[in-house]
């Protein structure tokens, strides 16, 4: 039997590192793209997979990303994205809003646009996985930008589920909390001590803690649906939430 081949968007740090990770101790043979193309190469060699640069935000490098894939593929894990700043709405900053919808919205219309037809091809069972947040349910001061690209990310999947009924592809939402990652370090722009302070007198979610129910949704038999998983810290409510030891 031919081996499941995964595709893993954003698997250059992070939730989709993990994510590649176990999804080849799971068996997978696992695809990895992303823009850091010397740390997937890295990963690609020791996980056996392959990994080839992909900006999910320009059509060009998904239809780049795109020609190398074989002709089925059985699970795409829409990961790549990210928050960028944390401004009020009236000082908003343009182009970021512009790229945090190009990066989790766009880029994870554009890779299940190229990918579906191998995803049918592959038959009973096979599934796109979108890394959505709790920012898909939940505002916070100074998110609307983020907010807003999740929840359109929510609305996409719950239509993806509708479209899809009747079809051998399943749909799964995977809304992470604080998950201790490059993301902080990503949203203030490589300020490190801001960063730190996110997750400070609390324990967030690891990477692997969301790579496991990846996982989890891939490896249920091919009638099941897992339509939406929502995981947070224990130490975290809510998006403004949080339980922190030192406060
Ligand atoms: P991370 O460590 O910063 O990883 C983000 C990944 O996305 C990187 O591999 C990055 O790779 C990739 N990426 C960003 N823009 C991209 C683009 N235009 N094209 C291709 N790849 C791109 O953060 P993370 O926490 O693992 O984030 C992964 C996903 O989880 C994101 O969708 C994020 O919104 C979501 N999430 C995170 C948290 C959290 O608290 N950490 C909570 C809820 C949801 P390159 O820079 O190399 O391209």
């Amino acid at each position: 039997m031919r081996p499941k081949i995964a595709i893993v968007t954003g698997a250059s740090s992070g939730i989709g590192e993990a994510t590649a990770r176990a999804l080849s101790q799971a068996g997978y043979h696992v695809i990895l793209g992303a823009r850091r193309v010397d740390r997937l190469q890295k990963l690609a060699l020791e996980i056996s997979g392959e990994g080839y640069v992909l900006d999910v935000s320009d059509s060009d490098s998904v239809q780049n990303f795109l020609d190398r894939l074989p002709e089925r593929i059985d699970l795409l894990v829409n990961n790549a994205g990210g928050a960028l700043g944390l401004d009020p709405v009236v000082s908003a900053d343009e182009e970021k809003w512009v790229e945090m919808f190009q990066s989790n919205v766009m880029g994870t219309l554009r890779m299940t646009k190229g990918v579906f037809p191998l995803l049918e091809r592959s038959g009973d069972g096979s599934h796109v996985i979108n890394i959505g947040s709790i920012a898909a349910w939940e505002t916070y001061l100074g998110g609307a930008g983020y907010t807003a690209a999740k929840h359109a990310l929510r609305a996409i999947t719950e239509t993806m589920r509708l479209e899809w009924l009747g079809l051998p592809v399943r749909v799964t939402e995977i809304d992470p909390g604080l998950v201790d990652t490059e993301f902080s370090i990503v949203r203030f722009s490589g300020d490190e001590t801001r960063a730190r302070k996110v997750y400070e007198g609390m324990t967030p979610l690891s990477a692997r803690d969301i790579a496991e129910a990846v996982v989890w949704a891939a490896l249920r038999p091919p009638h099941v649906n897992i339509d939406q998983i929502l995981i947070r810290p224990r130490d975290q409510a809510r998006a403004d939430k949080v339980s922190r030891a030192s406060s």
